[in-house]
């Protein structure tokens, strides 16, 4: 860095800390700004739209700098998060007034985009995880999650990168800290995975493994497993290095202690990456937003705790059978008492991130704001537990399910501590004083009195001296640099008296005191002063006293995220008609009138239509289901992998009835998409999530394949198709279903025993196709994609010519027996596309003409075999916009309609 014109005591003490904060941008408090220096400066200017300035202008190397007004500052460390940026707050850590020479400064917190403790920077309804990784040297990597704002520390190891893969899609990092453990595969993941990569800073002690395993015990609020500890391998290495950073992040106070959690992904239902986004499950894919997924249509919580842990439960749905029905009984209850859901609803609207605020109380973070947050969340609790407990009292014939079960600790004691003591608006800063309740302390109270009753006599002094020197516009006034004084304007300063002592003057005004008024002044202000102190020393004893109980507000935390989590399934169930469906151990899907959660909430009530299934594993394992497009395939299929994935989260399923066997993973192969960050092709992407599919998907898997081999050429395509058809069939027995337009594959139930055929159905009506959405036995008939395209707005004449090529391929025209590009290349096989044109033709129609005669050159051309689906839809595309273009011609021209013009 260049450091010119570096010779004033402040600068030194600048570049002092800030040589102990290379990688953040260093905010250093001056008087009532952040400023930023050197190159902060020049790279904050830019991403904050400030000013560059420069200090020192005089010198030959002026030094850069920006600032921001520290009232103003969290917006400003928001968009510098935002940008990936770490910051390092540098404050003044003694009065400026009280100070001998240089302020003493110090970092009293470094915010990083993982590591954010602020409730106004971080999203309510998500975790904000630090994630920590380290290698144990071959593939296997150590994970730690951190968030520190709610307490949690997850640890699991990943036995290869696409397992590592699926785990971080899981919990979305909003950082990533790594060392050079992770070898060649960091690049890969940084492209694949969002959020800020750091790697362990060279300047960070190094750690080693017992160091690891003391600070994870140190920092854990619970004697750890050792049987889960010896498991965890190098996560403990990976956990040492996420709490170390956090650790350097809060240099003035330490970080709290966290719950621990080891995990292994195979104790879910495993979702992968791409079936978390094929499904929809978190945000809806096109969008990135929540909006349209299935979290939206079942995230009706009223807490931030409720929320955070809905997401946790959908991207983690369980496999135990036992641990579901708990889930499922406490939902039947609320779903069955509306007198229960009700009032605990209502009481959990008023509870705010309680998981939150106790962190920032326990980091003494939390402001007077914040800790009577804290406090009217804690008085519901009771209001909470009397709803509970009437329940269970009005539904003598169940017992109350353990979740819905109340604990004796109310916490009434730091409820009633924070509302005795705080006023109900408290400020959001402890240095101003206003925050504790008149009665509250006697000596406070007298300090109150003192300051105000100093006040009321100043305003006293004040019309007293009116009265003496007669000067009507006589004020007195206050201002932090000179305190109080009497203001004269300069046309009365004939009449002030003998005894005031001049201050200084103003452009229209001279100021004045006099002994009365310092003696007022002095005793105003010592109050003040005294009064602001002692509120401050007041409050953070306070607020270590409710840090102290962090252990049992967490507690109640995590039981009303629980109850919020499960009273909005019950609330969904109910206003959607959603059923409990049985769970159990057998290889059986039975759904009876199933619909799709999102699909039917965008489409006005009654009109989805509910569908039938069975996946047997015994006997039919295997469902390949055709039907036209835009008949329903996608959304029947998707459906059943939703409704399988929603009961082993517990929850209530869209449908009249359902059995449901446990399903250990659920794999998708959705759609085309192709992956240009990671330099690979449509049909590569679709080639390696099949790959991945027959690789790990076991007898207990729930497969979703939505057409594949598409982005090749057709023969490939369907051959490669049909060999994956045949291994999950034949090898994998998984449960599967299959969606295609490749008829051909419907033959597979001719040679396979345990392969059923089933279609979207469509009605063909008046000659157009209706769409039904009803699932049938059986295999489609035709595909009708000619009619999705006309629907789609192909222009008539491709349409009608497409019709007649279909019907060429298919035989039904002359010159069948030719082969297919033969028969497409002859003109005799394909009747010319025009018909006949009515005479007399004008000259625009004449240039359509010439148009239509090229396209049809064209389409004569093409050899359809040879061609992948994306060429031939290009293709149809270029024609389409050329026929488009000759029908402009005509119609500019207002020439005379011609039959295929004429809208169908
Ligand atoms: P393609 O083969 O072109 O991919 P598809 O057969 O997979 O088509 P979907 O994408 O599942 O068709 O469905 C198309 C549209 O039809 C959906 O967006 C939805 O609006 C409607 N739809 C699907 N299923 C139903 C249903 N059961 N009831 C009512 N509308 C439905």
């Amino acid at each position: 860095m260049a450091t010119g014109g570096v010779d004033t005591p402040l600068m030194r003490q600048y570049l002092e800390i800030k040589q102990r904060y290379p990688d953040a941008m260093l905010l250093f408090r001056l008087g009532d700004f952040y400023e930023l220096f050197f190159e902060d400066a020049v790279v904050a200017a830019q991403t904050l739209g400030l000013t560059l300035t420069s200090r020192e202008k005089h010198k030959p190397e002026p030094i850069p700098m920006c600032g921001v007004p520290h009232h103003a500052a969290k917006g400003y460390v928001r968009k510098l998060l935002d940008a990936g940026f770490k910051v390092a707050i540098c404050e003044q850590v003694e009065d400026p007034r009280l100070a001998r020479g240089l302020t003493r400064r110090e970092v009293t917190e470094v915010v990083t985009p993982g590591v954010v403790l602020d409730t106004d920077h971080l999203d309510a309804h998500c975790n904000n995880f630090l994630v920590a990784l380290h290698a144990d040297g071959g593939v296997t990597a150590g994970l730690a999650a951190l968030d520190l704002s709610t307490f949690e520390l997850r640890l699991t190891q990943l036995d290869d990168t696409a397992a590592l893969l699926d785990e971080l899609a899981r919990l979305r990092p909003k950082e990533v800290l790594h060392d050079e453990t992770l070898g060649d595969r960091l690049d890969a993941l940084r492209v694949a995975v969002g959020g800020v990569w750091q790697s362990v800073s060279p300047q960070t002690p190094r750690l080693a493994a017992e160091g690891a395993l003391a600070l994870l015990r140190a920092q854990s609020d619970a004697p750890l497993d050792p049987s889960a500890l010896a498991r965890a391998g190098p996560a403990i290495m990976a956990a040492g290095l996420a709490l170390q950073y956090a650790a350097s992040t809060q240099p003035m106070r330490g970080v709290p202690a966290c719950r621990t959690v080891f995990y292994q992904p195979a104790d879910h239902l495993q979702l992968d990456e791409a079936t978390l986004v094929n499904l929809e499950v978190l945000s809806a894919s096109a969008e990135r937003t929540t909006h349209g997924s299935l979290l939206w249509v079942l995230d009706r919580t009223t807490t931030p705790m409720g929320s955070r842990l809905l997401r946790q439960l959908l991207a983690r749905p369980l496999r135990d059978l036992a641990a579901i029905r708990r889930r499922q009984d406490a939902v039947a209850l609320l779903v069955d008492e509306p007198a229960l859901r009700q009032p605990t609803r209502e009481a959990l609207r008023a509870v705010g991130d309680l998981e939150r605020l106790t962190a920032r109380a326990v980091l003494e973070a939390a402001t007077p704001r914040e800790l009577s947050r804290l406090g009217r969340s804690l008085l519901q609790l009771p209001v909470l537990a009397a709803a509970l407990r009437q329940a269970a009292a009005h539904v003598p014939a169940r017992e109350l399910p353990e979740l819905l079960r109340w604990p004796e600790d109310l916490l009434a004691d730091v409820a009633e501590a924070l509302e005795r003591s705080l006023l109900e608006d408290a400020p959001a800063t402890a240095r101003e004083g206003s925050i504790f309740r008149p009665g509250f302390r006697a000596e406070l109270d007298e300090l109150v009195q003192l300051a105000e009753g100093g006040r009321a006599a100043i305003a006293r002094l004040e019309a007293a001296l009116r009265e003496r020197t007669g000067i009507g516009s006589l004020k007195v006034r206050f201002n932090r640099v000179v305190g109080y004084y009497i203001e004269v304007t300069k046309a009365n300063l004939r009449h002030v008296p003998q005894d005031f002592q001049r201050k200084h003057s103003t452009l229209n005004a001279e100021r004045f005191t006099t002994p009365e008024l310092q003696d007022y002044e002095l005793r105003v202000l010592g109050a003040q002063d005294r009064r602001n102190a002692l509120e401050q020393q007041l409050f953070e004893q306070l607020r270590r006293e409710v840090g102290a109980q962090a252990g049992r507000i967490k507690a109640a935390a995590a039981r009303l995220g629980w109850l919020d989590v499960l009273c909005a399934l019950a609330e969904v169930a109910e206003a959607n008609n959603y059923c409990r469906p049985v769970v159990d151990d057998s290889s059986t899907i039975e759904i009876e009138q199933g619909r799709h959660p999102v699909v039917e909430r965008f489409l006005p009530a009654g009109q989805f239509v509910p569908n039938d299934l069975v996946v047997d594993g015994a006997s039919g394992a295997m469902l390949i289901i055709t039907g036209p497009n835009m008949a329903g395939k996608s959304t029947v299929i998707r459906q059943v992998a939703l409704i399988s994935l929603l009961a082993q989260v517990g929850a209530f399923v869209p449908c009249r009835r359902a059995r449901l066997g446990l399903v250990d993973r659920i794999f998708t192969r959705v759609g085309a998409s192709d992956n240009l960050a990671r330099g690979e092709s449509t049909f590569m992407v679709e080639m390696r999530e099949s790959a991945a599919i027959l690789r790990h998907a076991s007898a207990r898997s729930l497969v979703i394949l939505d057409e594949i081999g598409r982005g090749t050429s057709t023969y490939d395509g369907i051959s490669i198709a049909w060999a994956v058809a045949e291994y999950l069939h034949d090898r994998v027995g998984s449960r599967t279903l299959f969606a295609t337009h490749y008829h051909e594959l419907c033959q597979l139930a001719a040679v396979r025993p345990r392969v059923r055929n089933y279609s979207v159905a469509v009605k063909e009506w008046q000659g157009r196709v209706v769409f039904l959405h009803q699932l049938v036995a059986g295999p489609a008939s035709r595909s009708y994609g000619i009619e999705v395209a006309r629907l789609a707005g192909l222009p008539p004449p491709v349409i009608e010519r497409a019709r007649q090529v279909l019907a060429a391929l298919e035989g039904t025209a002359p010159a069948a027996d030719l082969p297919l590009h033969d028969r497409l290349r002859s003109p005799a096989a394909v009747p010319p596309l025009s018909a006949p044109l009515s005479a007399p033709l004008s000259a625009p129609l004449n240039a359509a003409a010439r148009a239509e005669r090229a396209i049809v050159a064209d389409l004569s051309e093409i050899i359809t075999e040879r061609l992948t689906p994306l060429e031939a839809l290009t293709l149809l595309d270029g024609l389409a916009a050329r026929a488009r273009a000759g029908g402009d011609a005509t119609s500019s021209a207002q020439a005379p309609t011609r039959e295929f013009d004429r809208p169908d």
